[in-house]
């Protein structure tokens, strides 16, 4: 299995060299609108590429607005500010995750609450949620969720839609609803992925991307809130350091932050969306032909949910157990053909050992499990 595998992700890519887990492909007009950039000068935070990029992503996504930052996790921390999120604050978000998602969550000064993903979609499972806050939480008298233990305000669920493949948001949101919990989509992987036709980080109140160099398109490094006129005026405010609109003078009139992407990233990121259709048709394909190969043998192939239009921006497998999972990392490696397990779950990691959480034992199950398979996008020639 492991033999047949390797052999075709080397005739995919026709590379006997290594083979990356993910690398960018710059064959549009990436060259041309970064030298435009430095012909121009504007290579920092004023420039006309900055806002072309919002609204691209704007009218890309269906978004009423878009507001560049300098990385996703930036995004996350303002879009969880202009949700409400205040210091002592708890936040439900799901432990199978990059760092980053609860990186943003401390930085709030708040905590991140674990509760478990669901099987089908590697996200956070709407059953969980409610059976953690049933069991902890509480509404009280002016309708705001409340820990029981210790009356600290429940404010906001953050679901990731993992590998791009969209989070049970329907449900999701029917919960957040019955427990006045602001839905924040934390969207770093899964730009271009629909969920029932919409654009997934469009759905919740605020949602956020990703341009990191190994996600589906890149800027080198940035990111992107995405939500409703009035917050993203508030959140265009704090990420420009809450500077006062002035002809000339410095007024600041609240604790701001220097978040806003360079206009030298967001050329190349105008580039890059200008390609992202064509890189959504190309990670499909893979994906179809990595489910042909794999169906029938012990490794689970993980497909779109249903109602969604994934944009496989990683293709994922779920081993029968560690043991081949394990084998299945190091023969791949062994060779170049990079590969790589699940991240570790938050809550084992020393800075978040200490949190709430739910039963996880979906998430357990599938950390010793899921690999991820390598999932460039092929050169133009082929794709
Ligand atoms: C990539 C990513 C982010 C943001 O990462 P940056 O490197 O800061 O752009 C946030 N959450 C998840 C789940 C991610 O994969």
């Amino acid at each position: 299995m492991f033999a047949s595998l390797i052999a075709f992700i080397r005739d995919y890519y026709r590379s006997n060299g290594p083979i990356p887990l993910h690398a960018p492909v710059f064959e549009g007009h990436e060259r041309e609108y970064v030298l435009e950039t430095i012909d121009s000068t504007f290579v920092s935070s004023v420039g006309a590429f900055v806002e072309r990029f919002e609204n691209r992503i704007a009218a890309y996504t269906g978004s009423p607005r878009a507001v560049a930052t300098v990385n996703g996790t930036a995004a996350l921390h303002i879009a969880l500010k202009v949700a409400g999120v205040e210091a002592g604050d708890l936040v439900v978000t799901q432990p199978l995750t990059f760092v980053a998602t609860c990186n943003a969550i401390a930085y709030c000064g708040a905590e991140p609450v674990f509760v478990d993903v669901d099987r089908g979609t590697l996200g956070l499972s709407p059953r969980a949620l409610e059976a953690w806050l049933t069991e902890h939480a509480r509404l009280d008298a002016e309708g705001v969720c409340r820990s029981r233990a210790d009356n600290r305000v429940v404010r906001c669920c953050v679901p990731m839609h993992t590998f791009g493949l969209p989070a049970d948001l329907d449900a999701l949101i029917d919960v957040c609803g019955r427990w006045n919990l602001v839905l924040v989509e934390d969207a770093a992987e899964s730009l271009g992925s629909l969920y029932r036709g919409r654009h997934t980080g469009t759905i919740g109140r605020v949602g956020t991307l990703s341009f990191n160099g190994n996600k589906i398109i890149t800027t080198g490094g940035g990111g992107m809130i995405i939500t409703d006129e009035a917050l993203a005026a508030r959140a265009r405010h704090l990420t420009t350091t809450a500077k006062v609109p002035h002809p000339y003078d410095y007024v600041h009139d609240e604790l701001g932050y220097n978040y806003r992407l360079p206009n030298l990233n967001a050329a190349l990121g105008c580039a890059q969306l200008e390609r992202l259709e064509a890189f959504i048709t190309a990670k499909r394909a893979l994906a179809n032909r990595y489910a042909e190969l794999l169906a029938g043998s012990s490794i689970e192939f993980v497909r779109e949910p249903e109602g969604c239009r994934a944009n496989y921006w990683l293709n994922a497998v779920i081993c029968e157990d560690v043991a081949q999972r394990t084998a299945l990392l190091a023969a791949t490696n062994g060779v170049g053909v990079m590969t790589r397990p699940i991240w570790r779950l938050m809550h084992t990691l020393p800075m978040y050992a200490h949190c709430r959480r739910g039963d996880l034992t979906v998430a357990e199950w599938l950390e010793a499990r899921v690999v991820n398979l390598p999932s460039s996008v092929p050169p133009g020639d082929r794709q």
